[in-house]
C-alpha cells in the first residue's frame, strides 16, 4: 500500500529546464487531473487543521490558489489572496523580498485578514522560502498570526524552512 507521499509523488511530473535552464519544474497538473488524489490532498489538510480555530486560509499566487481555495471551502473559513504586484484592485500591503538576482514583491488587501485571525498559509511548492516568508510578514503586519505554512511539495535542498524560522511548516511530498 503506497503512502500519501508516494501517491502524490506519482502525480507530480518533473519538467527539466523549465521555465529556465537548471530548474526542475514540479508540474502538479497530473495530480490536479486525478480527482481521487486531489480530493485526498485537500482532505488531508482539512483534517489537519480541524479544531485548531483557523479563521482564514491565505493562498499564494498562483498555484497556491488551486489548493487554498478548496481548502478554505472545505474548512468553512475565509480565503484571502496574496498576489504579485498590481493585481489586487483594492488598497494593499506589500512586502519586497530578495531573489538570487533582484527582488520580488507580494501584496495582500489591507482587509485580507482580521487583526486577530489565525491563518494557514498555503502554496504548492516551498522552494527557497522567500515567497512564503514575505507572505507571513504580510499576514503578521495585519496583526494576524500564522498557525502553519502548508505546502504540497518541499524542495528540502533549497532550505526554505530556514527562511520560515519561527513558523510551523507542513509539507506532504519532500524532495
Ligand atoms: P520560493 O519563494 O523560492 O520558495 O518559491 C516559491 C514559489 O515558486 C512557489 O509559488 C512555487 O509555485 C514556485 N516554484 C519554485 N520552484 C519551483 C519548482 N521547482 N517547480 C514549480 N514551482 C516552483
Amino acid at each position: 500500500m503506497e503512502t500519501l507521499e508516494e501517491r502524490i509523488k506519482a502525480g507530480i511530473r518533473d519538467v527539466p529546464d523549465f521555465p529556465e535552464e537548471g530548474v526542475i519544474f514540479k508540474d502538479i497538473t497530473p495530480l490536479l487531473n486525478c480527482p481521487e488524489l486531489f480530493h485526498e490532498v485537500i482532505e488531508h489538510f482539512r483534517a489537519r487543521y480541524e479544531g485548531r480555530d483557523i479563521d482564514h486560509v491565505v493562498a499564494i499566487e498562483s498555484r497556491g490558489f488551486l489548493f487554498g481555495a478548496p481548502l478554505a471551502y472545505a474548512m468553512g473559513v475565509g480565503l484571502s489572496l496574496v498576489r504579485k504586484p498590481n493585481k489586487l484592485p483594492h488598497k494593499t500591503f506589500g512586502v519586497d523580498y530578495a531573489l538570487e538576482y533582484g527582488t520580488d514583491r507580494v501584496e495582500m488587501h489591507v482587509d485580507g485578514v482580521d487583526d486577530d485571525s489565525r491563518v494557514v498559509v498555503v502554496d504548492d511548492v516551498l522552494a527557497t522560502g522567500g515567497t512564503a516568508a514575505a507572505t507571513c510578514e504580510l499576514v503578521e503586519r495585519c496583526g494576524a498570526s500564522v498557525v502553519e505554512c502548508a505546502f504540497l511539495i518541499e524542495l528540502d535542498f533549497l532550505n526554505g524552512r530556514e527562511k520560515l524560522e519561527g513558523h510551523e511548516v507542513h509539507s506532504l511530498a519532500v524532495y
